[in-house]
């Protein structure tokens, strides 16, 4: 569970919907191109006419890939001490056509099962130092 006055980490990337978190992209309806950030314009070349609309995308997908983020991120993050290196997903959003990068919430990130089910949640990147938490939209297996 997050603050309900935490900070978002990015702006306008994520929202949650009484359905769950979404990431909050756009698609062309004419060539159906999704686009995460959103685009105000298609860059699909064999498009004839580019029609950008809002879209929302996830919550479920497919762990395609993952690596280890072994080092403290830059802000908005707010690491820990002392650091624990925590894994980073590549997800499939089959349904959506385009795959997002998000932290996974795992507990071991050296056994995270690439090619299972994985889920959108907002959930907790850590706390500024004024205690104000800051979230972003993360994975989790299901
Ligand atoms: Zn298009």
């Amino acid at each position: 569970m997050t603050d309900s006055n935490a900070i978002h980490a990015a702006q306008d990337l994520f929202v949650a919907t009484p359905d769950g978190p979404r990431l909050l992209g756009s698609r062309c309806a004419t060539c159906r191109a999704p686009y995460f950030p959103a685009s105000e314009a298609c860059h699909n070349p064999d498009c004839q006419h580019s029609d950008i609309q809002p879209a929302h995308f996830g919550p479920n997908g497919t762990l395609w890939s993952v690596t280890l983020q072994n080092y403290p991120p830059p802000p908005p993050v707010v690491a820990p001490e002392p650091y624990r290196p925590y894994a980073v997903g590549l997800v499939d959003l089959e349904a959506d056509g385009i795959r997002v990068i998000g932290r996974l919430q795992v507990e071991d990130p050296e056994s995270v099962p690439v090619g299972g089910p994985v889920e959108m949640v907002i959930a907790s990147l850590g706390h500024q130092e004024d205690g104000q938490e800051v979230v972003s939209w993360q994975f989790k297996p299901c």
